[in-house]
Order: structure tokens, then C-alpha cells, then sequence
């Protein structure tokens, strides 16, 4: 292990990668988790458009389910100690999350791209407007803006779907001299590529995870156990070599 943090001060640009094994501990289950929520279901038929259009109702139904576990869920220390990290570094810092939930924001990080949309949000298919969204969206719920019925759906994107905001962040990445990646399998595209993207434009590279993620081998360097463990420690680490 190379000593990542004694080269602190010189990081000004860093970008963060989030997954769902950063909200595990805050009791949302990650996509791979025996026995979770997402297991229950095949992903063609609830995380694609062509599902939502085969069955409406089981679609609404596992999204409803996820946004009332989500409202119950708090940040938790990992959550905390990135939003520490964005207030107290003097440089550029943006976190880009794969998660759908909205613990980073409940923990006060402010420079945060959703890349897979949000739970919290409804698009409008009749209207193409978005709003925030709390409660359950039934099949005839209709759209607060147009008044249509039938047309709205969770703002996620959806396997085949193009994810948010690449533009930006791939100019990001292409700037970083730091790039974090923390709680994510490294089987998903594109933010599995996110790494390599890193690695080209120069930066140093570190995975966050509880276990050696599929894309391991393409960091610099690697840490692993709980996020709630290793992301706090990792954080103290930047911050105290800055401070000190
Ligand atoms: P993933 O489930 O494929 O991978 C999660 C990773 O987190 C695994 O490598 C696992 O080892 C690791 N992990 C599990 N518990 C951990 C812990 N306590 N500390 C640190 N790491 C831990 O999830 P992904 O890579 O985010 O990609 C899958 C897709 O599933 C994404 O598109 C995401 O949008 C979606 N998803 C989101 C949520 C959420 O919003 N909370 C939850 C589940 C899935």
C-alpha cells in the first residue's frame, strides 16, 4: 500500500464514484445481496422500459417498495465522512452516485450528479416534466402538471436507458487527479469504465469496497471492509496529512 495520503495537498481535483454497498449499512440492500429486494425480482422485468410497459403495476410496485425503505433510511458514517471530505477540501470535489436514494444529500454533500436518476423524483412520459416525489405513484396516479393519468414513471434510469449527465462527467474525470471509488461491483456500464477514464487523464485511483470488486486490479490502490470502517478512516487520513 503506497502511502496515498501523504500526497494529499497535492490533489486539487478529485471525483468520487458511489454504489449501492455505500447505502448497505444504512439498510438499503445493494443489487447483489441474497435474499434482498432486488433478488426477488429479474431485471428485465423491473429495471428496463420494456418491463415497465409489459407490467406497469409490478414496476410501480417494487419502485414504491424501495422509495418507502429509502424515506426510512439515514446516512450513515460513510455518507457523513464524504460530505466532511467535500466541505473541508480547498480543491474541485464531485461525488457521482450510482444510488437512487438520497442519503448523500441528507448528509450534506452538495457537488452530487445522480447519474441513475433518483427515487425521490417522478418524470412525466405525456409531459416530460419531472417533479419531486414522495409517495407511491399507482398506474392512474396522474401527472401534476398535465393532469394525465398513466403516464408517470420513477425518474431511474433503466438498463438500455442512457444514464444522466455523462457529459459532465466525463469532463470531470478527465481532469481528476484523484478518483475514489467506493461500494460498487465495477459490473455495470458506463460506470464501471469510470476507472480507466481516470487513469488515462493521470489520476491515482482507489477502490472503497467490502470485498475486491470485478475492476480491482485497475486501481492504483485498495482497501477493503465495511464502507462504514473505511471510508471514515480513508477521509481522516486525506484530511489530517492537508491540515497537518
Ligand atoms: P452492486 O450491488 O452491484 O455492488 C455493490 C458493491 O458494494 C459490491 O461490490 C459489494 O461487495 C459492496 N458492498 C456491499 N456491502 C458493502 C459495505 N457495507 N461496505 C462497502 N462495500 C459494500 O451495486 P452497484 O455497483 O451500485 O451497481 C448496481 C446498480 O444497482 C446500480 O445501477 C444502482 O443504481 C443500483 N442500486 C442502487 C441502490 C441504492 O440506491 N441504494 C441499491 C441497490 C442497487
Amino acid at each position: 500500500m503506497l502511502n496515498l495520503a501523504a500526497n494529499m495537498a497535492s490533489y486539487q481535483r478529485i471525483v468520487i464514484l458511489t454504489g449501492a454497498g455505500l447505502s448497505a449499512e444504512s439498510g438499503l440492500g445493494t443489487f447483489r445481496d441474497a435474499g434482498g429486494l432486488w433478488t426477488k425480482y429479474d431485471l428485465e422485468d423491473i429495471a428496463t422500459p420494456e418491463g415497465f410497459a409489459r407490467d406497469p403495476v409490478l414496476v410501480q410496485g417494487f419502485y414504491n417498495d424501495r422509495r418507502a425503505q429509502a424515506a426510512a433510511a439515514e446516512p450513515n458514517a460513510a455518507h457523513l465522512a464524504l460530505a466532511r471530505l467535500e466541505s473541508e477540501h480547498a480543491g474541485a470535489l464531485l461525488t457521482v452516485t450510482q444510488n437512487i436514494d438520497c442519503l448523500h444529500e441528507a448528509a450534506g454533500t452538495k457537488g452530487l450528479i445522480h447519474m441513475h436518476g433518483e427515487l425521490f423524483k417522478a418524470w412525466c412520459l405525456a409531459c416530460d416534466s419531472r417533479q419531486a416525489w414522495q409517495s407511491d405513484i399507482a398506474p392512474e396516479t396522474p401527472c401534476p402538471a398535465c393532469g394525465k393519468a398513466g403516464a408517470l414513471r420513477p425518474d431511474v434510469v433503466w438498463f438500455g436507458e442512457m444514464p444522466y449527465r455523462m457529459e459532465e462527467i466525463y469532463a470531470a474525470l478527465g481532469t481528476c487527479d484523484l478518483f475514489i471509488s467506493i461500494g460498487t461491483s465495477g459490473s455495470v456500464y458506463p460506470a464501471a469504465g469510470f476507472v480507466a477514464e481516470a487513469a488515462r487523464a493521470g489520476a491515482r485511483t482507489v477502490e472503497l469496497n467490502l470485498e475486491p470488486s470485478d475492476g480491482a486490479s485497475l486501481f492504483d490502490d485498495t482497501r477493503h471492509g465495511p464502507a462504514t470502517q473505511v471510508v471514515p478512516a480513508f477521509v481522516d487520513e486525506l484530511l489530517k496529512t492537508k491540515n497537518s
